[in-house]
């Protein structure tokens, strides 16, 4: 097979989403295991393999734009079965990181509102607080009264608490936020 002739930014792609992987994505030979045993693969535009075909051809924007990177939940299914040690999970991940930080439109935008409604109870308390997390993902979707119904009865029986639990040390936390914004 002739090798794929790319330019220098597809290159620096396929670079990129190697170091935030730590996988070699040249050696993916498109064996499907990843596909055939991820749990979403239905609901997804891509499958997991065509993700890394399309790293390997340098298609950045198709890559970032797609709703599989958003519909994967990270369950490490495909990088226990890779044959050849590609971490596919941390390829999904990276992909994620890329899409926000070169603000690619999110093709799943209620998904990266819940993301960032658990990020903000675990950076607040360094626990997840279910009930707050609800609603501020309904606010940012404007859709507080769907699943009223729902809410209620797991309030009934205790499934939501309305006072957040807290961890002791809440500094420590703090500072592991800090530390990754900035990047250090
Ligand atoms: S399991 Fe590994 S080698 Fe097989 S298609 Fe997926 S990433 Fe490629
Ligand atoms: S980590 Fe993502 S892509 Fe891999 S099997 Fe799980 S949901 Fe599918």
């Amino acid at each position: 097979m002739q090798p794929i002739e790319l330019d220098r930014s597809a290159q620096n792609f396929i670079d990129q989403v190697e170091d935030l992987s730590h996988s070699h994505l040249s050696r993916c030979w498109h064996c499907l295991t990843c596909s055939g045993g991820c749990p979403f693969s239905e609901d997804m535009d891509y499958m997991p393999n065509t993700i890394i075909r399309m790293i390997q051809f340098g298609l950045k924007e198709k890559a970032l734009s797609c709703s599989t990177i958003w519909l994967c939940v990270g369950c490490n299914t495909c990088s226990m079965e890779c044959p050849n040690g590609v971490d596919v999970a941390a390829v999904m991940d990276g992909l994620r990181q890329m899409a926000i930080q070169e603000k690619i439109p999110v093709a799943e935008p209620g998904i990266l509102s819940f993301h960032n409604a658990v990020i903000d109870s675990i950076a607040r308390y360094g626990r997840t607080h279910k009930l707050e997390i609800m609603m501020r993902y309904k606010l940012a979707r404007k859709d507080l009264f769907s699943d009223i119904d729902l809410g209620l009865k797991m309030m009934s029986r205790r499934k939501l608490d309305l006072m957040p639990s807290k961890v002791r040390d809440r500094e420590s936390i703090r500072n592991i936020f800090k530390q990754n914004q900035t990047g250090r």
